[in-house]
């Protein structure tokens, strides 16, 4: 039998392989996504898009369905001893944004929150809408590539198996990419950071958000963690220690930092994340290219992963566009890895060591020299217009993207 033939295959459905699907379709570029799960994972991680991807978004349609963060809203993070109990210290995650937001120069966008397991059906579905093959339930087995393409083998939820042939094909796998391993690209970086286990639960506690924090930092003798919420009642607390909880010690750790038993909690989900800082030494091997998180894992602190993952696969969109196009020859290929590797080194990884050192600072006197500088920064418009650039990554996506 013939297999089935289409310019890319994309494997991975999450939010890098389906935003590639996304860009690809828009560009008109015959694409096949997989996906071995038949949705999104219950627990999501990533929530905060920044003004750039947001951008990126609605350059493909995708735009009354992600509300934008309120003009007023400003990232703030507190050190508690729980929601109920005391609040030691209350900090902006950034200087104010309002002044800057006007300016056309920044971004028209002002960045989104919408929990991850929300936003990808979205792009999911624009994709399907604008000519992409989104098959989930259906995992890639194995591939080979040539010098015309890469043959792969992929399973359907009904155990069928059949053969995708494909120009070019995008590992957006994810951090362990089996891809990248079959390939035999190594990483560089720290590696395992370390073991985060954490507890997705619902509870009606939206009457803590009323002083403008949205993140929370659990200070207790025998309990320390992290608590957010995805703005829609669900809240996740992310343990300190990597230690497994059963479910009665969940549910008490919840009432911990909450700081009170009198509410109904109703637990949804438990994740485990191995956290590390790695980057691929090439984002590119023949004709598989790398995006997201199978090129690149950082820390999710400042959120940048994600959002890094999103421009990889516009990136990697445009380029092989202009290939099919013949606007461009197939050598140009070679930019992906040499505009988005630098990326990843230079802004992602040394932003997110710098968003990590700051928040794990114990030293009072240093966290207040931090939130000093911070300070200081807000205060003075270049200083100020200078960081929103770099930690929005419209910084690199400027710099680098002249190089393209
Ligand atoms: C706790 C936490 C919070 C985070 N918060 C943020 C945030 O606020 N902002 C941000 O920018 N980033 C955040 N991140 C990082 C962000 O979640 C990741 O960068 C992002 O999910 C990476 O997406 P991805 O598509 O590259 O990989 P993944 O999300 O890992 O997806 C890989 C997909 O590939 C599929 N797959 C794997 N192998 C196969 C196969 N053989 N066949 C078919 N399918 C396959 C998997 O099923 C999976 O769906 C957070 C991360 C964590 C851990």
């Amino acid at each position: 039998m013939q297999p089935e033939s289409t310019f890319v295959l994309v494997v991975g459905g999450s939010l890098v392989g389906s935003s590639a699907a996304l860009f690809l379709a828009q560009h008109g570029v015959p694409t096949i996504l997989v996906e071995r799960h038949p949705g999104s994972s219950p627990h999501p991680r990533a929530i905060g898009y920044t003004p750039r991807t947001l951008e990126l978004l609605r350059s493909v349609g995708l735009d009354s369905s992600i509300p934008e963060v309120p003009r007023e809203f400003r990232l703030q993070r507190a050190r508690i001893e729980s929601l109920a109990g005391r609040w030691f210290e209350q900090t902006d995650w950034t200087p104010d944004k309002a002044a800057l937001l006007e300016e056309k120069e920044f971004s028209p966008s002002r960045g989104a929150a919408i929990a991850q397991d929300r936003m990808e059906p979205l792009m999911r579905d624009k994709a399907r809408e604008l000519g992409a093959d989104i098959r989930l339930d259906t995992e890639l087995v194995r591939f080979d590539q040539d010098a015309e393409g890469v043959t792969a083998l992929v399973r359907a939820r009904d155990a069928a198996q059949y053969t995708i042939r494909a120009a070019y094909m995008i590992a957006a796998d994810g951090g362990t990419s089996p891809i990248r391993e079959a390939l035999g690209i190594a990483q560089r970086g720290r590696g395992h950071i370390r073991t985060v286990r954490s507890v997705l639960f619902r509870a009606p506690l939206e009457a803590y958000l009323e002083r403008g924090v949205h993140q929370f930092e659990i200070v207790q003798p025998d309990l320390q963690g992290f608590l957010t919420t995805y703005g829609d009642g669900r809240w996740v607390l992310m343990f300190s220690d990597g230690r497994e909880r059963a479910r009665d010690a969940l549910r008490q750790a919840i009432v911990q930092a909450i700081g009170r038993a009198d509410l109904a909690i109703e637990i949804i989900a438990t994740g485990l994340w191995e956290l590390g800082a790695l980057v691929a030494e090439q984002f590119r091997k023949g004709r598989v290219f790398l995006a997201g998180d199978s090129a690149h894992v950082n820390n999710p602190i400042g959120g940048l992963g994600l959002n890094c993952g999103i421009h990889d696969a516009m990136h990697l969109a445009d380029v092989l566009a202009a290939v099919l196009r013949d606007e461009r020859p197939p050598g140009d290929l070679d930019r992906y890895d040499a505009v988005r590797r630098p990326t990843n080194i230079e802004y992602v990884q040394q932003q997110t060591i710098a968003n990590k050192k700051r928040l794990e600072e114990r030293d009072a006197a240093s966290r207040s020299a931090n939130f000093d500088a911070l300070r200081r920064t807000a205060a003075d418009p270049a200083a100020h217009r200078a960081f929103l650039m770099r930690t929005s990554l419209l910084d690199s996506v400027r710099k680098l993207g002249a190089a393209a």
